[in-house]
């Protein structure tokens, strides 16, 4: 399968290598704080092991994590997993944004295993992200991974960036959606979608 659209660059390994902590004790230092007592002894490391994770979707293979769990069958009514748990990183301010996915998709010939869409919503959120690009990322990646008839993804989060700067609180909170194939072109599937999760459109 080609991953045009939504393509996965996978991040040299070599970058795994350079080390971070020094960048982070020396980001203590210049924030005024002293990296060398007790409580910020380790903290450079632990920082350093955090992102390494948090951006570890960077470095994960679409083909492989979805490999072997596609399955072909005779299934043509929607395919709904909501309410999936994310946390992703916002590139703007490299803080936290958080919330639910709904993803649906409506089977031609292929279905993926259930377990399988989480893991992809982690794979997504696990970098440094914008939420729309999330939300549109993960739905082309549905379509192209299983070749449905379409896909509907909603995305509702929100932002730390938002939240703990005192700014723009009211908009902390927002919700984004893609929709591809019969989930765009047809208003009776698309409705069906959002009934299903019983979306209303306020954050979580
Ligand atoms: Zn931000």
């Amino acid at each position: 399968m080609a991953l045009s659209k939504a393509a996965v660059r996978v991040i040299d390994s070599k970058v795994e290598e350079q080390p971070v902590a020094p960048l982070i004790r020396d980001l203590l230092g210049r924030l005024g704080e002293d990296p060398q007592r007790d409580g910020l002894v380790r903290t450079p490391e632990r920082v350093a092991e955090a992102l390494r994770f948090l951006t570890s979707g960077n470095r994960t293979d679409v083909h492989r994590l979805v490999n072997g769990a596609l399955y072909e069958v005779e299934y043509d009514a929607m395919v709904v997993v909501k309410d999936i748990e994310f946390f992703s990183l916002c590139e703007h301010h490299m803080l936290p944004f958080y919330g639910k996915i709904h993803v649906a998709y409506l089977p031609q010939k292929k279905v993926i295993g259930l377990s399988k869409i989480p893991r992809l919503v982690d794979m997504f959120a696990r970098r440094l992200q914008i939420q729309e690009r999330l939300t549109q990322q993960l739905a082309q990646t549905v379509q192209e991974v299983i070749d449905p008839l379409g896909v509907g993804v909603i995305c509702e989060a929100r932002h730390f960036c938002m939240m703990m700067r005192g700014v723009e609180k009211q908009h902390s909170a927002a919700t984004t959606s893609t929709m591809l194939g019969c989930f765009r072109d047809r208003k009776d599937t698309r409705d069906e979608f959002l009934a299903l999760v019983n979306h209303n459109g306020n954050g979580h």
